[in-house]
Formats: C-alpha cells, structure tokens, sequence
C-alpha cells in the first residue's frame, strides 16, 4: 500500500540566538542539523556563526533589545534562545513575550536564580536544597561582626551579577574582613556587592548539572567537570573555563540519582510553588562534599564550556531545537532524547595573556581536522576576504568525542595541534581529574 502524505508540517523554525561565544556557536551548529530548522540567525555572533549551513550571524548587541526585536519580527523568527545571562536577569524573555515571540529561557523573575546569589540562597533554605550554611548582609559592620564569629572558614560572594568575579575565598579572618572590605565599601564589584552572601566553604570535587526544564519536566545532561583556572593542576588565575569533560566519574549513577532527587526536580517543583515557573536551561553547579551533593549556584542559562562537550555528544537523532521548543510548550516529557555512549573532551584554546591583557587581530589557519573533533569559535570575527582572525580572551575551544575518556581526551590534543595562532595558550592536563578518580577505582566508573 503506497504511504499516505502526512496532514500537515509543522512550522518551520526561524531562530534568533543571542550570544557570541563559544557556547552560541556549539548551539548554532547541532541547532542547524535539525530538520525542523530554516534558519538560525545569532546576535551577534563570531567567526565560526558567519558562515555555518544555515547559519548567519547578525550585527546587534546582546542588550540591544530594541534591535533584536526589529529583527525579529521582520526576519519572522518564531523561537528566542538566549545564551548569556545577562539579557535574561535584564528581562529580555518579556520583552519578546509583549511581541509574541516565545523564549527558551526563563522570566525576569526566575532568572534571578542567577542575577542574585542571596534570593537563590533564600529560595534553597525555604525549599531544603542541600547548600552551604550562610546569611545574607547588606550592612558592612553586621557582616564584620558575622565574620569574626563562625567557626567554619568562609566564602564571600557579591549577591549580583560579576561578569564570573564576584566570589573571593578567604585563607584567614583577615583576608575575610579585608574581603568584605573591597566588596561592601570599596565596590570593588560595583552595584553586585550591595548584598554579599557569607558562605561556609565547602570542600570536594564540583560538577556542573545541565537541565532541560518546561517548569515540570526535568531533563539533566550527563555530569560535567569544568577547568576554572588558567594553569595546569588547577593553578594561577580564574578563567570564564579552559576545559571540560564529560561524563565525569567522580559522579556515579547513584550519585547522578542523588542529585536529581535532592537538588534538581526540588529546585524546579520549588520554583513553581513559589509562583516563578522555570523554563529554559538550569545550570547547577554542585559541589560533592563529604556529606553528599551540595548546590553551589545555580546558573539560567547553558555553561561555557560545558555546552561543546554536552552537545558534541546528544546522539545524531537527538534533536535540540525540538527539546528546546518542548520546554517552552511544556511537553518535554514527550521528546525524543539520546546520549551518544560516548565521553566529550574540550580544550579552550586562549590568546597569550588571558585572563589579563592580551592581543587580537591575530590571524587563525586550521589544518584538516581528525574525525569527530569540531572547533567552536569563541572570540573570533571573520574578515570580508574570509580570513579568521583572534578577537578575543578565550578564542575557540577544540571538542572530541570517543568511546573513552581517555581517548577523546588524546583526539582533543590532536585537534588542538590542527589549530595555528600566534600566542596560542591552553591547558595540557584538561580532564586528568577523571583518571584520578580511575586510578582510585571508583567501581561504577563512567556509568553513561
Ligand atoms: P559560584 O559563582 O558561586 O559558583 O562560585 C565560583 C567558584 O567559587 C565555584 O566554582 C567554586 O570553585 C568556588 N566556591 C563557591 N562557593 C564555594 C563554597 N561554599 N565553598 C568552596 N568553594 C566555593
């Protein structure tokens, strides 16, 4: 019998996606291989958007909002996905809202998640979410006073938005009240530091959580392990992240079961409780302490660079504008979803000098990559004769997937070498955490 057409199509997806790192662009491109996708329009964008399959970059600022929706309403786009956060906690989800253009992203209010360290601290003791001991303060002497009383050592975090600073970790009382110093009278962190959360410091190895929410549903990506300081064995400077990995071992299955249980369906069943429905990506990072799982922020958006790894391994099928567009029409409990059995290595690659000054303009030449490596481009801009020139601090990241660790771990490193810029700096050691849990036996190991 001859197959009968189907009754209807669903709309094609015109995207606007907001955002210009590596991130935008790791989005861009599994975002490009959906069926369902036209068009994927990225604002601004980089280098590595210009010139993707159905992928443009367009020239208007992330806070340009008056911009981005002129854009959209004329390019008829039909599907708002913002990366960075700050247009989230500004509110940018309502401003699409007025124009009826739906957003994969939160409210102005559940974004505040992210955009104040103390509400999401409140939101976690009302809801017993596993966290660090704290108070929140807006008076400098109340929190001296706070300080010199706990027993425990502290962490000091400026409630509000810090472009990734905002958080100093005190070795000793002194340089915890010099630290409440810089951050509540000298507004080292500017109008950020008006509240400051005092923190217990908490020890052992952190993960990062990645979830799909429609504001019921929740979808958690396997665990990954972020590199935060710009040397190797975690020294020197922190960085916006030189490295990821996933899957992480130190998270097994009953850990992973632990954490969704504890920590994420409680966060997102809170949040809607509390009047303030979650919708978008939640990032949590968690810190495994001694005694179990512990929220150590929460992020409204995806993690950069915690999204190559994860999206280099959704498995081909898995298609994310579909995912993303079930979280808003809340029915992700219906989506088709599929890992890759593999594990994901990315090495950002940094302009010499970063985290501090450093150059741009610099030209990039890219020999024949090695199956599964894709490069992402961060701080890139292409040039009209097609050239690919440095613009920025962490200029693109090499991801590799494989059947182990340790093998998307070496194809990486061969990736890192098919990439040519002058002053190319990165970290050699990106997932050596993982071997040292092997090397303690873990015995469920990498259970995705
Ligand atoms: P946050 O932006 O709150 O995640 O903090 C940035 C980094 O500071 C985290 O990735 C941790 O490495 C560290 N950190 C934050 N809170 C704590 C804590 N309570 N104890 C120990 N380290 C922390």
């Amino acid at each position: 019998m001859a197959q009968s057409a189907p009754l209807f199509e669903p709309e094609k997806l015109r995207i606007l996606l907001i955002g210009n790192g590596g991130r935008e662009h790791a989005l861009a491109w599994k975002l490009a291989q959906s069926p369902r996708v036209d068009e994927v329009f990225v604002a601004p964008g980089n280098g590595g958007t210009v010139f993707g399959a159905k992928t443009i970059s367009v020239n208007i600022a992330v806070d340009d909002f008056n911009g981005l929706v002129d854009f959209a309403k004329q390019g008829n786009v039909n599907l708002v996905i913002v990366g960075p956060e700050q247009p989230l906690v500004n509110g940018v989800e309502g401003i699409f809202r007025k124009v009826g253009i739906p957003v994969f992203g939160p409210d102005v209010r559940a974004a505040a998640m992210e955009g104040s360290k103390a509400f999401s601290k409140d939101f976690m003791a009302r809801h017993a979410i596993p966290t660090a001991e704290y108070r929140n303060f807006t008076d400098h002497a109340a929190a001296v006073e706070y300080v010199k009383a706990v027993e425990h050592d502290v962490v000091l975090k400026a409630s509000g938005l810090a472009a990734g600073k905002g958080v100093i970790i005190p070795s000793t009382k002194d340089e915890a009240l010099a630290g409440l110093n810089d951050i509540m009278v000298s507004r080292e962190f500017g109008a950020a530091g008006d509240e400051v959360v005092v923190e217990e410091f908490l020890t052992g190895q952190e993960l990062s959580i990645l979830t799909f929410s429609d504001g019921y549903t929740t979808l958690s990506l396997p665990p990954a392990q972020d590199h935060k300081r710009i040397g190797e064995g975690d020294t020197g400077p922190n960085t916006g992240g030189m490295g990821t990995y996933s899957p992480a071992p130190a998270a097994t299955r009953a850990v992973v079961d632990e954490i969704q249980r504890t920590i994420v369906q409680p966060t997102i069943d809170g949040m809607r409780k509390d009047g303030i429905p979650f919708i978008g990506m939640l990032f949590t990072g968690i810190m495994l302490t001694p005694k179990g799982p512990k929220v150590l922020e929460y992020n409204v958006r995806f993690g950069d660079p915690e999204t190559q790894s994860l999206v280099a391994l959704l498995s081909a099928d898995t298609d994310l504008a579909e995912l993303m567009l079930a979280c808003v029409e809340r029915r992700l409990d219906c989506v088709k979803f599929e890992m890759k059995k593999e594990a994901a290595v990315t090495v950002v690659l940094a302009a010499k000098g970063y985290p501090g000054s450093y150059p741009k303009g610099d030209e990039i030449t890219f020999d024949p990559l090695p199956e599964n490596v894709h490069v992402f481009h961060a701080g890139t801009k292409a040039t009209p004769e097609g050239k690919i020139l440095t613009n920025g601090g962490r200029v693109l990241a090499v991801t590799a997937t494989a059947p182990t660790l340790k093998e998307a771990q070496a194809l990486a490193y061969k990736g890192v070498d098919c990439v040519h810029f002058k002053g190319k700096t990165f970290r050699r050691d990106i997932a050596y955490k993982a071997f040292l849990e092997e090397e303690a036996q873990q015995p469920e190991g990498m259970t995705y």
